[in-house]
């Protein structure tokens, strides 16, 4: 709880629309996407970056917490408040007006809290998108936060790769406003100081608008399950696509035989593609796109795709079992509805990893092979973004499984999986969702005191106050 007096301060500066202070209409700022349920002492949804600024600096000063909360999708536990009810949600719903549009340099500059598929709705006139794809809406500020990856990294990239400029808000006393706006792609006059805002949630300042990299939008696209011999056959699959398809491969995404059966469940409108129904154990969504129509005389992508599965299922390693073409919408209908899915079969426990790509399938082997002695009665669902090295290795655990009424053993699973994957694989234990309350014990652990440091003292000079879920120093 914040005192009266405070609600009153800042209602004047952000104006009735500004605060948010009943029980009920906080709810849906408290409760995150997966995991959490906290308590707010009020949620703040400034319009513009000035109004951002004066209520930062006005909570800096008065000793108030702030947590930023954009699209509010994160699955790690950052963007909510924790349970006390001292800490104040700084929102970025109302932060949607600035949409200024370069089509020349292919940029945009946008108010951070335009959600993705409304940005990605008004380019589309443009023949432009924002080409970071996935299963969530999240708004644009939290995707820079966390440097969210998705599915189309093997092709465009992270949120990283495609942002030119920021503008952020310090969590000092005076609410600085840092422009770091830049609408060039080559720039190396200086520390580039945009980046220490990406991928560190929240921790070093608000940011509140940004200007970010377009792409052509594809005006082909053609998709294909593919099934592979065995799981040691899933990276040469993927090498002789590369091999064959350069850059018109924008997916390679893996789908774990359980995980499938997850969304198949919850979603009963998705069509089971596989021929009798019979999902195989493992099977990768294949994308291919360019961004022109159709030439005269331009073999269609369809075909191009199926020559290629034609010419590896006849190469001497033969990594492919089956494949099967069919409309884009079908095939991301059910790669999107995995997450759903899963988080439906029961209790889930998520890991969102990452490895060198060699080492994913080694891994996830590792796993189904030690899992079922070490922790008896769960199920691996796992899925993952496997031409860029990351998997969404989840753990479900059956809502009425009696090792649910056993408080350490969520702890103890989690522990044991991050250990074998940063330890003996040397992989991430935080691929793409950055870091939250969730994941802070193995950023304390795996991360080296010097580096500790380091941050520590970037959080003094950019946003001493209390600010994010996080604790980096
Ligand atoms: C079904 C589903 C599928 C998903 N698939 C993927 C996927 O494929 N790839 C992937 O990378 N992620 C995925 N996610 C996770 C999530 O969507 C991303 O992490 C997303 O980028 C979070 O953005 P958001 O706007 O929802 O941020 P929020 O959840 O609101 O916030 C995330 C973090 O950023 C901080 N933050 C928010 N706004 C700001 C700001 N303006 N300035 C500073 N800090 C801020 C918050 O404090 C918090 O720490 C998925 C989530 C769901 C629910």
């Amino acid at each position: 709880m914040i005192d009266e007096h405070h609600i009153d301060a800042l209602e004047k500066l952000l104006g009735d629309k500004g605060i948010v202070t009943g029980r009920e209409d906080m709810e849906a700022y408290e409760t995150g996407a997966r995991y959490d349920r906290g308590r707010a002492a009020a949620v703040l949804r400034p319009a513009t970056t000035e109004e951002a600024s004066a209520a930062v600096g006005y909570c800096v000063r008065n000793g108030i917490a702030l947590v930023p909360q954009a699209g509010n999708t994160g699955l790690v536990s950052g963007s909510t408040p924790d349970g006390s009810g001292e800490e104040v949600v700084l929102s970025l719903d109302r932060l949607t007006r600035r949409f200024a549009l370069d089509p020349d340099n292919r940029s945009v500059r946008v108010d951070a809290g335009f959600r993705l598929s409304e940005l990605n709705r008004r380019l589309e006139e443009y023949e432009l998108f924002f080409p970071i794809d996935l299963g969530a809406d999240p708004r644009i500020g939290g995707m820079v936060a966390t440097n969210t990856g998705g599915s189309r990294f093997l092709k465009y990239g992270d949120v990283r790769r495609n942002i030119l400029g920021l503008k952020v808000v310090l969590a000092d006393e005076a609410g600085t406003v840092l422009d770091l706006h830049s609408d060039l792609r080559k720039n190396n006059t200086g520390v580039d100081w945009k980046q220490i805002f990406i991928g560190t949630s929240g921790a070093f300042g608000i940011v509140t608008e940004c200007v970010l990299n377009l792409e052509r939008l594809p005006k082909q696209t053609a998709t294909a399950f593919l099934v592979p011999a065995s799981g040691a056959h899933v990276l040469p699959l993927l090498k002789a696509m590369e091999e064959r398809l350069g850059a018109y491969l924008s997916a390679f995404e893996g789908m774990s035989k359980n995980a499938i059966a997850g969304a198949l469940a919850h979603v009963p409108s998705l069509k089971n593609p596989f021929p009798g129904g019979n999902v195989p154990e493992y099977v990768i969504l294949a994308e291919i796109s360019r961004s022109w129509a159709p030439r005269d005389g331009e073999q269609p992508l369809d075909a191009v795709l199926e020559s290629v599965l034609a010419e590896i299922w006849e190469t001497e390693e033969a990594p492919l079992a089956d494949a099967l073409v069919g409309p884009p919408h079908e095939v991301w209908a059910l790669r999107h509805a995995l997450s759903e899915g899963v988080k439906h079969l029961g209790k889930l426990i998520a890991f969102d990893l990452s490895f060198r790509r060699g080492d994913i399938m080694t891994f996830c082997d590792h796993m189904k092979a030690e899992m079922p002695q070490k922790f008896p009665a769960v199920t691996i669902c796992d899925f993952g973004h496997i031409g860029d090295g990351g998997v969404h290795f989840n753990v479900v655990v059956a809502k009425d499984s009696p090792l649910l009424a056993d408080a350490a053993f969520e702890q103890h699973l989690r522990e044991w999986v991050v250990a074998i994957a940063v330890e003996q694989y040397h992989g991430s234990f935080s691929a793409e969702h950055a870091l939250g309350r969730r994941n802070q014990a193995f950023y304390d652990f795996y991360t080296p005191e010097k580096l500790k440091n380091i941050a520590a003292g970037l959080k003094t000079l950019t946003s001493p106050g209390k600010l994010g879920s996080v604790r980096f120093g």
